[in-house]
């Protein structure tokens, strides 16, 4: 069966880690014989520069026609002084509703080899393996009415709206219960239940979904108190299910327990299990260009990408095995060397995963 892949780079760092994703995309398929057809396009500030739009047309059509979408990371300073309505975040947050990518994991994974490199005690996170699921195409990123408007007394006053239909809650609970299902059995839905009315809704949506999931323990807690528990006591939770916004938060949070926000990957779901594939930072303008971000996030994106809509789950293990093998060999990119292991570049990186790809 031949299968297609869309690959968008973007901006910043994003054609640096896509070069690596792709290099050991290469050598899974030489020992899978996966028959991929990958095929590429813009998006974000690249977009702009050519087309005038972070996301046109005939890109989102043709990322709807694939199996799977794989992206870089979108942004930059240049693009900063843009209308919002056409900056480069437009061209993602475009991709993930016209899929209906509601459906965002996020996992939260320390990998044993790089406990020091956290800046929480390594007996916090030790053994760290949280899943955050984060609602992706509702909540306030979307919500109208929004914008900028000139009040009767001339000032300005900035307005979002955060709503969510019953329906959504709904579905991305589903997505939860099960994801919780088939780990330890422990979901954590976070909403601001006190003060905002629309998450008192989520609350009640979850509990009650909750019953038909006897076999998942359901918690509730506060953003607040999660943002805090994330850091005071981050192995309590298992999956963790939120809103778009808050779940944005969070995740970058949990993030640094794994040492980097560049080991983290992430997949975004439609109803239909089609999925993008992308790291969970943004394009780093701040390192692109020097051959120093770490690839690893993208790279254990694409395992992401072969196990949810590939149907790869053999291919998926590989790559995770390799990137557990090459830290094991001590090879780290700047964000997470320390004493004791070897700093390489980011192309020496993705040509360290490949070779242990192949060598398996
Ligand atoms: P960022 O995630 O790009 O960077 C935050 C910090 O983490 C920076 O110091 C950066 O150097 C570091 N970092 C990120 N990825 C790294 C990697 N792979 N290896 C090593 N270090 C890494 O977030 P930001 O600085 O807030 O945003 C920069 C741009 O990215 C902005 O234009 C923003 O809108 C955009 N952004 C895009 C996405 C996306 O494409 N999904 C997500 C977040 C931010």
């Amino acid at each position: 069966m031949s299968r297609c892949i869309l690959v968008l780079p973007g901006d910043g760092v994003g054609p640096e880690i896509i070069a690596e994703a792709l290099k050991v995309l290469a050598a899974t398929e030489t020992r899978f014989q996966l028959g991929l057809t990958v095929q590429e396009g813009l998006i974000g500030g690249a977009s702009i520069d050519v087309h005038g739009v972070p996301l046109t047309n005939e890109t989102l059509a043709q990322a709807a026609q694939v199996d799977a979408v794989l992206l870089g990371a979108v942004g930059g300073y240049q693009w900063e002084s843009l209308d919002i309505a056409i900056r480069p975040e437009k061209g993602l947050l475009g991709l993930r509703a016209g899929l209906d990518l509601f459906a965002n994991l996020r996992p939260a994974i320390l990998y044993p080899q790089l406990a020091s490199a956290s800046t929480l005690k390594p007996e916090i996170v030790a053994g760290l393996d949280i899943m955050i699921v984060r609602e992706l195409t509702g909540g306030i990123y979307f919500g109208q009415p929004r914008g900028i408007r000139v009040c009767d007394d001339g000032q300005r006053e900035g307005f979002n709206t955060l709503v969510y239909s019953e329906a959504e809650i709904e579905r991305i609970g589903r997505v939860a219960f099960t994801t919780a299902q088939r780990r330890q059995g422990r979901l954590c839905s976070v909403d601001k239940a006190n003060v905002l009315e629309v998450t008192e809704l989520w609350r009640e949506v979850m509990t009650n979904l909750g019953r038909e999931y006897p076999d998942v323990e359901l918690s509730h807690m506060y953003v607040d108190n999660a943002a805090m528990q994330l850091v005071r006591a981050p192995k309590q939770f298992d999956v963790m299910v939120t809103t778009n916004m808050f779940g944005d938060i969070l995740s970058d949070c949990a993030s640094m327990l794994t040492g980097s926000i560049g080991m983290l990957p992430s997949a975004s779901l439609n109803a239909a299990g089609q999925g993008m594939y992308e790291p969970i930072h943004g394009s780093a303008p701040d390192i692109a260009g020097q051959g120093i971000a770490n690839p690893l996030a993208t790279i254990l994106s694409v395992a992401m990408m072969l196990r949810h809509s590939l149907a790869s789950a053999d291919a998926a293990v590989a790559i995770e095995t390799a990137v557990a093998t090459v830290l094991d060999s001590g090879l780290r990119t700047a964000d997470i060397v320390s004493d004791g292991t070897e700093q390489v570049t980011t192309a020496e990186m993705g040509d360290a995963v490949a070779a242990a790809i192949r060598k398996q």
